[in-house]
Protein backbone atom coordinates (compact mmCIF):
# COMPACT_ATOMS: atom_id res chain seq x y z
CA UNK A 1 0.00 0.00 0.00
CA UNK A 2 1.94 2.94 -1.28
CA UNK A 3 0.32 6.25 -1.93
CA UNK A 4 2.67 8.31 -3.31
CA UNK A 5 4.30 10.74 -1.77
CA UNK A 6 4.92 14.36 -2.56
CA UNK A 7 8.75 14.69 -1.31
CA UNK A 8 9.76 12.42 0.21
CA UNK A 9 13.69 12.65 0.63
CA UNK A 10 14.16 8.97 2.09
CA UNK A 11 13.01 5.98 0.52
CA UNK A 12 12.31 2.91 2.34
CA UNK A 13 15.69 1.47 1.33
CA UNK A 14 17.10 4.27 2.84
CA UNK A 15 15.02 4.65 5.85
CA UNK A 16 15.30 0.68 6.33
CA UNK A 17 19.33 1.37 6.55
CA UNK A 18 18.79 4.30 9.52
CA UNK A 19 19.05 2.52 12.98
CA UNK A 20 16.05 1.84 15.02
CA UNK A 21 15.72 5.48 17.00
CA UNK A 22 15.22 7.33 13.45
CA UNK A 23 13.35 4.46 11.51
CA UNK A 24 10.63 5.06 14.61
CA UNK A 25 10.17 8.50 13.56
CA UNK A 26 10.45 8.74 9.97
CA UNK A 27 9.56 4.94 8.92
CA UNK A 28 6.24 4.57 7.15
CA UNK A 29 5.27 8.09 6.53
CA UNK A 30 2.45 8.56 3.42
CA UNK A 31 2.83 12.64 3.51
CA UNK A 32 -0.56 14.14 1.98
CA UNK A 33 -0.06 16.83 -0.66
CA UNK A 34 -0.45 19.03 1.98
CA UNK A 35 3.13 18.51 3.28
CA UNK A 36 2.25 17.82 7.32
CA UNK A 37 4.70 17.21 9.68
CA UNK A 38 3.02 15.45 11.70
CA UNK A 39 1.44 12.04 10.63
CA UNK A 40 -2.04 12.91 9.08
CA UNK A 41 -5.01 10.78 10.67
CA UNK A 42 -7.12 9.48 7.91
CA UNK A 43 -10.49 9.03 9.81
CA UNK A 44 -12.27 7.69 6.71
CA UNK A 45 -14.42 4.20 6.11
CA UNK A 46 -14.18 4.18 2.11
CA UNK A 47 -12.26 6.00 -0.45
CA UNK A 48 -13.65 6.98 -3.60
CA UNK A 49 -12.37 6.28 -7.03
CA UNK A 50 -11.36 8.67 -10.22
CA UNK A 51 -13.10 5.77 -12.22
CA UNK A 52 -15.18 2.21 -12.92
CA UNK A 53 -12.28 1.38 -14.19
CA UNK A 54 -9.75 2.04 -11.36
CA UNK A 55 -12.52 0.83 -8.97
CA UNK A 56 -12.16 -2.68 -11.12
CA UNK A 57 -8.48 -2.54 -10.95
CA UNK A 58 -7.91 -1.96 -7.48
CA UNK A 59 -10.45 -4.60 -6.66
CA UNK A 60 -8.20 -7.03 -9.02
CA UNK A 61 -5.33 -5.72 -6.47
CA UNK A 62 -3.95 -4.01 -10.02
CA UNK A 63 -3.64 -0.83 -8.58
CA UNK A 64 -2.38 0.03 -5.27
CA UNK A 65 -5.03 2.71 -3.58
CA UNK A 66 -6.94 1.69 -0.16
CA UNK A 67 -10.53 -0.17 -0.76
CA UNK A 68 -12.02 -0.33 2.67
CA UNK A 69 -10.96 1.23 6.16
CA UNK A 70 -11.89 -2.42 7.58
CA UNK A 71 -9.28 -3.67 4.75
CA UNK A 72 -6.36 -0.91 5.22
CA UNK A 73 -5.88 2.19 5.79
CA UNK A 74 -2.88 5.00 5.40
CA UNK A 75 -2.83 5.89 9.01
CA UNK A 76 -3.16 2.19 10.08
CA UNK A 77 -0.97 1.76 7.37
CA UNK A 78 2.14 4.28 8.67
CA UNK A 79 1.86 2.43 12.01
CA UNK A 80 2.41 -1.28 10.94
CA UNK A 81 5.00 -0.27 8.31
CA UNK A 82 7.09 1.98 11.05
CA UNK A 83 6.29 -1.55 13.93
CA UNK A 84 7.85 -3.72 10.74
CA UNK A 85 10.78 -1.52 10.49
CA UNK A 86 11.58 -1.68 14.42
CA UNK A 87 11.15 -5.43 14.36
CA UNK A 88 12.77 -6.77 11.03
CA UNK A 89 9.71 -8.18 9.98
CA UNK A 90 8.41 -7.94 6.37
CA UNK A 91 4.90 -7.46 7.31
CA UNK A 92 2.93 -6.31 10.18
CA UNK A 93 -1.08 -5.79 10.55
CA UNK A 94 -2.59 -3.71 12.99
CA UNK A 95 -5.48 -4.74 15.47
CA UNK A 96 -8.16 -3.34 17.54
CA UNK A 97 -6.67 -5.11 20.73
CA UNK A 98 -3.57 -7.58 21.67
CA UNK A 99 -5.82 -9.88 22.37
CA UNK A 100 -7.40 -9.46 19.33
CA UNK A 101 -3.68 -9.89 17.38
CA UNK A 102 -3.61 -13.62 19.65
CA UNK A 103 -6.62 -14.45 18.11
CA UNK A 104 -6.31 -14.18 14.71
CA UNK A 105 -2.60 -14.98 14.87
CA UNK A 106 -3.67 -18.51 16.13
CA UNK A 107 -7.05 -19.08 14.35
CA UNK A 108 -6.21 -17.76 10.58
CA UNK A 109 -3.68 -20.95 10.21
CA UNK A 110 -5.32 -23.75 12.58
CA UNK A 111 -8.22 -25.58 12.07
CA UNK A 112 -10.03 -28.81 13.66
CA UNK A 113 -7.71 -31.87 14.01
CA UNK A 114 -4.86 -29.52 14.37
CA UNK A 115 -2.67 -29.47 17.62
CA UNK A 116 -1.16 -26.64 19.83
CA UNK A 117 1.50 -26.40 22.46
CA UNK A 118 1.97 -23.61 24.68
CA UNK A 119 3.60 -22.36 27.66
CA UNK A 120 1.49 -22.67 30.84
CA UNK A 121 2.39 -19.50 32.28
CA UNK A 122 0.48 -17.22 29.49
CA UNK A 123 -1.55 -13.79 30.16
CA UNK A 124 -4.97 -14.73 31.40
CA UNK A 125 -6.82 -13.82 27.99
CA UNK A 126 -4.41 -16.01 25.88
CA UNK A 127 -4.87 -19.22 27.96
CA UNK A 128 -8.64 -19.08 28.01
CA UNK A 129 -7.96 -19.24 24.24
CA UNK A 130 -5.74 -22.00 23.99
CA UNK A 131 -7.20 -24.14 26.87
CA UNK A 132 -10.65 -23.10 26.50
CA UNK A 133 -11.67 -21.97 22.78
CA UNK A 134 -9.48 -23.68 20.41
CA UNK A 135 -10.74 -27.09 21.46
CA UNK A 136 -14.68 -25.99 21.26
CA UNK A 137 -13.85 -25.92 17.35
CA UNK A 138 -11.72 -29.31 17.55
CA UNK A 139 -8.28 -27.63 18.34
CA UNK A 140 -6.26 -29.56 20.56
CA UNK A 141 -3.89 -28.11 23.35
CA UNK A 142 -1.09 -29.30 25.62
CA UNK A 143 0.20 -26.83 28.63
CA UNK A 144 4.05 -27.19 29.40
CA UNK A 145 6.46 -25.47 31.76
CA UNK A 146 7.93 -23.14 29.18
CA UNK A 147 11.12 -23.01 31.15
CA UNK A 148 11.77 -26.97 30.22
CA UNK A 149 12.78 -27.76 26.56
CA UNK A 150 11.79 -31.51 27.23
CA UNK A 151 8.30 -30.72 28.05
CA UNK A 152 8.06 -28.71 24.70
CA UNK A 153 9.55 -31.82 22.68
CA UNK A 154 7.57 -34.28 24.70
CA UNK A 155 4.40 -32.75 23.76
CA UNK A 156 5.00 -32.37 19.95
CA UNK A 157 2.18 -34.89 17.65
CA UNK A 158 2.26 -34.99 14.54
CA UNK A 159 -0.77 -32.84 14.00
CA UNK A 160 1.06 -30.26 16.15
CA UNK A 161 0.66 -26.92 14.07
CA UNK A 162 1.32 -24.20 16.55
CA UNK A 163 3.95 -23.54 19.52
CA UNK A 164 3.00 -20.10 21.46
CA UNK A 165 4.84 -18.58 24.15
CA UNK A 166 5.84 -15.42 26.16
CA UNK A 167 9.04 -14.41 27.55
CA UNK A 168 9.17 -13.07 30.39
CA UNK A 169 6.22 -14.44 31.66
CA UNK A 170 3.65 -12.65 33.65
CA UNK A 171 3.80 -12.22 36.47
CA UNK A 172 7.02 -14.16 37.69
CA UNK A 173 8.92 -12.78 34.83
CA UNK A 174 10.58 -16.57 34.02
CA UNK A 175 12.48 -16.70 31.01
CA UNK A 176 11.78 -19.09 27.91
CA UNK A 177 14.63 -20.23 25.37
CA UNK A 178 13.03 -18.64 22.44
CA UNK A 179 15.70 -19.68 20.28
CA UNK A 180 15.04 -23.52 21.81
CA UNK A 181 11.71 -23.56 21.49
CA UNK A 182 12.35 -22.25 17.65
CA UNK A 183 14.42 -25.29 17.17
CA UNK A 184 11.56 -27.76 18.35
CA UNK A 185 8.97 -26.11 16.68
CA UNK A 186 10.63 -26.03 13.43
CA UNK A 187 11.74 -29.77 13.31
CA UNK A 188 7.83 -30.26 14.31
CA UNK A 189 7.12 -28.23 11.06
CA UNK A 190 5.42 -25.95 13.45
CA UNK A 191 4.96 -22.50 13.60
CA UNK A 192 6.54 -20.23 16.82
CA UNK A 193 4.15 -17.10 17.82
CA UNK A 194 5.78 -15.20 20.36
CA UNK A 195 3.54 -12.13 22.79
CA UNK A 196 6.26 -9.98 23.13
CA UNK A 197 4.56 -7.50 25.31
CA UNK A 198 6.69 -7.62 28.48
CA UNK A 199 10.06 -7.27 26.86
CA UNK A 200 8.52 -4.74 24.38
CA UNK A 201 9.97 -4.88 20.79
CA UNK A 202 13.19 -2.47 22.19
CA UNK A 203 14.39 -5.43 24.19
CA UNK A 204 14.19 -8.15 22.39
CA UNK A 205 13.60 -9.66 18.11
CA UNK A 206 11.64 -13.28 18.61
CA UNK A 207 11.56 -12.95 14.88
CA UNK A 208 15.89 -12.77 14.73
CA UNK A 209 15.82 -16.30 17.87
CA UNK A 210 13.92 -18.08 14.99
CA UNK A 211 10.08 -17.04 15.94
CA UNK A 212 7.80 -17.03 12.49
CA UNK A 213 5.27 -14.71 13.90
CA UNK A 214 5.39 -12.08 16.72
CA UNK A 215 2.27 -10.82 18.39
CA UNK A 216 1.88 -7.23 20.41
CA UNK A 217 -0.55 -5.99 22.91
CA UNK A 218 0.30 -1.87 21.40
CA UNK A 219 -2.14 -1.09 24.28
CA UNK A 220 1.18 -1.60 26.74
CA UNK A 221 4.04 0.07 26.07
CA UNK A 222 3.84 1.26 22.33
CA UNK A 223 0.86 3.44 23.31
CA UNK A 224 2.88 4.04 26.97
CA UNK A 225 0.79 6.63 28.17
CA UNK A 226 -2.74 3.93 28.71
CA UNK A 227 -4.67 5.89 26.13
CA UNK A 228 -6.36 3.57 23.54
CA UNK A 229 -6.48 -0.49 22.79
CA UNK A 230 -4.41 -1.74 20.03
CA UNK A 231 -2.23 -4.93 18.71
CA UNK A 232 -0.35 -6.30 16.30
CA UNK A 233 0.91 -9.09 14.41
CA UNK A 234 4.08 -9.33 12.35
CA UNK A 235 5.17 -12.32 10.25
CA UNK A 236 6.26 -13.20 6.59
CA UNK A 237 4.89 -11.87 3.65
CA UNK A 238 4.31 -15.71 2.88
CA UNK A 239 2.10 -15.92 6.31
CA UNK A 240 0.02 -13.03 5.44
CA UNK A 241 -0.71 -14.28 1.87
CA UNK A 242 -1.39 -17.40 2.92
CA UNK A 243 -3.65 -16.94 6.14
CA UNK A 244 -3.70 -13.77 7.78
CA UNK A 245 -4.60 -11.09 5.62
CA UNK A 246 -7.96 -12.92 4.21
CA UNK A 247 -8.67 -13.77 7.82
CA UNK A 248 -8.14 -10.33 9.22
CA UNK A 249 -10.13 -9.01 6.45
CA UNK A 250 -13.38 -10.78 6.45
CA UNK A 251 -13.48 -11.43 10.13
CA UNK A 252 -12.60 -7.70 10.84
CA UNK A 253 -10.70 -7.04 14.43
CA UNK A 254 -9.44 -3.80 12.30
CA UNK A 255 -8.19 -0.86 14.66
CA UNK A 256 -9.50 2.50 14.75
CA UNK A 257 -7.60 4.65 13.07
CA UNK A 258 -7.58 6.88 15.71
CA UNK A 259 -6.05 4.10 17.70
CA UNK A 260 -3.15 3.63 14.89
CA UNK A 261 -2.30 7.22 15.14
CA UNK A 262 -1.83 6.95 18.70
CA UNK A 263 0.25 4.09 18.31
CA UNK A 264 2.35 5.03 15.32
CA UNK A 265 3.16 8.55 17.64
CA UNK A 266 3.48 6.26 20.48
CA UNK A 267 6.55 4.67 18.61
CA UNK A 268 8.38 8.17 17.96
CA UNK A 269 9.45 8.23 21.89
CA UNK A 270 9.67 4.19 22.49
CA UNK A 271 12.70 3.86 22.91
CA UNK A 272 13.03 6.78 25.39
CA UNK A 273 10.53 5.38 27.54
CA UNK A 274 11.64 2.12 27.98
CA UNK A 275 15.32 4.01 28.22
CA UNK A 276 13.89 5.44 31.51
CA UNK A 277 11.38 3.02 32.75
CA UNK A 278 13.99 0.18 32.40
CA UNK A 279 16.88 2.15 34.37
CA UNK A 280 14.51 2.95 36.70
CA UNK A 281 13.26 -0.63 36.80
CA UNK A 282 16.43 -2.12 37.33
CA UNK A 283 17.84 0.28 40.05
CA UNK A 284 14.58 -0.45 42.06
CA UNK A 285 14.90 -3.92 41.81
CA UNK A 286 18.58 -3.88 43.22
CA UNK A 287 17.25 -1.34 46.30
CA UNK A 288 13.88 -3.72 47.09
CA UNK A 289 16.70 -6.77 46.92
CA UNK A 290 18.08 -5.26 50.23
CA UNK A 291 15.02 -3.75 52.14
CA UNK A 292 13.50 -5.27 55.03
CA UNK A 293 9.77 -7.27 54.59
CA UNK A 294 10.40 -7.95 51.19
CA UNK A 295 11.02 -11.67 50.76
CA UNK A 296 12.44 -11.66 47.28
CA UNK A 297 12.94 -9.53 43.92
CA UNK A 298 12.54 -11.23 40.66
CA UNK A 299 13.88 -9.17 37.41
CA UNK A 300 15.57 -10.96 35.21
CA UNK A 301 18.97 -8.55 34.79
CA UNK A 302 20.02 -8.87 38.23
CA UNK A 303 22.56 -12.13 38.92
CA UNK A 304 20.07 -13.71 41.59
CA UNK A 305 17.46 -14.29 38.68
CA UNK A 306 17.50 -17.95 38.31
CA UNK A 307 17.82 -17.80 34.23
CA UNK A 308 19.67 -14.42 34.00
CA UNK A 309 22.20 -15.59 31.58
CA UNK A 310 19.53 -16.71 29.32
CA UNK A 311 17.94 -13.51 29.47
CA UNK A 312 21.22 -11.73 28.96
CA UNK A 313 21.60 -13.79 25.63
CA UNK A 314 18.34 -13.24 23.98
CA UNK A 315 17.15 -9.40 25.68
CA UNK A 316 19.00 -6.49 25.54
CA UNK A 317 17.94 -5.41 28.93
CA UNK A 318 16.03 -6.60 32.17
CA UNK A 319 12.60 -4.82 31.33
CA UNK A 320 10.37 -2.13 32.69
CA UNK A 321 8.82 -5.01 35.48
CA UNK A 322 9.74 -6.00 38.50
CA UNK A 323 7.80 -8.69 40.80
CA UNK A 324 8.73 -9.26 44.18
CA UNK A 325 7.07 -10.76 47.44
CA UNK A 326 6.22 -8.74 50.44
CA UNK A 327 6.26 -10.07 54.04
CA UNK A 328 3.08 -11.26 55.65
CA UNK A 329 1.28 -12.88 52.33
CA UNK A 330 -2.48 -11.20 51.25
CA UNK A 331 -2.10 -9.24 54.49
CA UNK A 332 1.06 -7.86 53.96
CA UNK A 333 0.42 -6.65 49.86
CA UNK A 334 -2.57 -5.00 50.56
CA UNK A 335 -1.02 -3.14 53.09
CA UNK A 336 1.92 -2.23 51.03
CA UNK A 337 -0.22 -1.63 48.29
CA UNK A 338 -2.77 0.62 49.64
CA UNK A 339 -0.07 3.03 51.51
CA UNK A 340 1.64 3.35 48.03
CA UNK A 341 1.07 7.24 47.08
CA UNK A 342 2.94 7.39 43.49
CA UNK A 343 2.61 3.87 42.35
CA UNK A 344 -1.78 2.88 41.85
CA UNK A 345 -3.18 -0.21 42.16
CA UNK A 346 -4.01 -1.47 38.86
CA UNK A 347 -4.08 -4.59 36.28
CA UNK A 348 -2.50 -2.78 33.61
CA UNK A 349 0.98 -2.16 32.48
CA UNK A 350 3.57 0.19 30.42
CA UNK A 351 1.85 2.89 31.24
CA UNK A 352 3.95 6.73 32.24
CA UNK A 353 2.44 5.88 35.34
CA UNK A 354 4.27 3.59 38.44
CA UNK A 355 1.22 0.60 38.47
CA UNK A 356 1.21 -2.18 40.78
CA UNK A 357 -0.72 -5.32 40.54
CA UNK A 358 -1.51 -7.73 43.14
CA UNK A 359 -1.95 -11.01 40.87
CA UNK A 360 -3.35 -13.75 42.97
CA UNK A 361 -6.48 -11.46 43.60
CA UNK A 362 -6.85 -10.16 40.16
CA UNK A 363 -5.16 -11.11 37.14
CA UNK A 364 -4.63 -14.62 38.15
CA UNK A 365 -7.40 -14.82 40.65
CA UNK A 366 -9.60 -17.56 38.80
CA UNK A 367 -6.93 -20.16 38.99
CA UNK A 368 -7.29 -22.55 42.16
CA UNK A 369 -4.28 -21.87 44.80
CA UNK A 370 -2.74 -25.33 43.69
CA UNK A 371 -2.61 -23.91 39.85
CA UNK A 372 -1.18 -20.52 40.96
CA UNK A 373 1.40 -22.29 43.16
CA UNK A 374 2.52 -24.37 40.02
CA UNK A 375 3.07 -20.72 38.35
CA UNK A 376 4.73 -19.69 41.38
CA UNK A 377 2.24 -17.16 42.18
CA UNK A 378 2.02 -16.70 46.15
CA UNK A 379 0.16 -14.77 48.03
CA UNK A 380 2.39 -11.93 48.89
CA UNK A 381 4.05 -11.30 45.66
CA UNK A 382 3.25 -7.78 44.19
CA UNK A 383 4.00 -6.82 40.44
CA UNK A 384 4.87 -3.42 39.50
CA UNK A 385 5.13 -1.43 36.05
CA UNK A 386 7.74 1.04 36.46
CA UNK A 387 6.58 4.13 34.94
CA UNK A 388 8.17 7.18 33.36
CA UNK A 389 8.95 9.67 37.40
CA UNK A 390 11.33 10.13 38.72
CA UNK A 391 13.03 7.30 40.05
CA UNK A 392 13.51 9.11 43.70
CA UNK A 393 10.45 9.54 44.24
CA UNK A 394 9.49 5.93 43.27
CA UNK A 395 12.12 4.87 46.24
CA UNK A 396 10.55 6.55 48.71
CA UNK A 397 7.29 5.70 47.97
CA UNK A 398 7.85 1.73 47.99
CA UNK A 399 10.17 2.76 51.17
CA UNK A 400 7.17 4.25 52.82
CA UNK A 401 4.76 1.91 51.81
CA UNK A 402 7.24 -1.37 53.20
CA UNK A 403 7.05 0.79 56.50
CA UNK A 404 3.13 -0.14 56.06
CA UNK A 405 3.46 -3.89 55.61
C1 LIG B 1 -2.26 -7.02 27.81
C2 LIG B 1 -1.70 -8.23 27.22
C3 LIG B 1 -2.39 -8.91 26.20
C4 LIG B 1 -3.73 -8.46 25.68
O1 LIG B 1 -3.71 -7.17 25.16
P1 LIG B 1 -5.01 -6.23 25.03
O2 LIG B 1 -4.52 -5.08 24.24
O3 LIG B 1 -5.43 -5.89 26.43
O4 LIG B 1 -6.04 -7.03 24.33
C5 LIG B 1 -1.81 -10.05 25.68
N1 LIG B 1 -0.62 -10.50 26.14
C6 LIG B 1 0.06 -9.88 27.13
C7 LIG B 1 1.36 -10.45 27.58
C8 LIG B 1 -0.46 -8.72 27.70
O5 LIG B 1 0.22 -8.11 28.68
Amino acid sequence: MTAESNSEKLSPADIAALRPDTRLVHGGILRSPYGETAEAMYLTQGYVYDSAEQAEARFKGEDPGFIYTRYSNPTVSMFETRLALLEGAEVARATASGMAAVTAALLCQLKAGDHVVAARALFGSCRYVVEELLPRFGVASTLVDGTDLASWQAAVRPETKVFFLESPTNPTLEIIDIAGVAAISKAAGAKLIVDNVFATPMLQSPLTLGADIVVYSATKHIDGQGRCLAGAVLCSQQFLTDHLQTFLRQTGPSVSPFNAWVMLKGLETLPLRIERSQASAANLADRLAVAAKITKVIYPFRDDHPQSALARKQMLGGGTLVTFEVEGGKAGAFRFLNALRIARISNNLGDAKSLVTHPATTTHQRFTPDARAEMGITDGMVRLSVGLEHVEDLAEDLAGALKAV
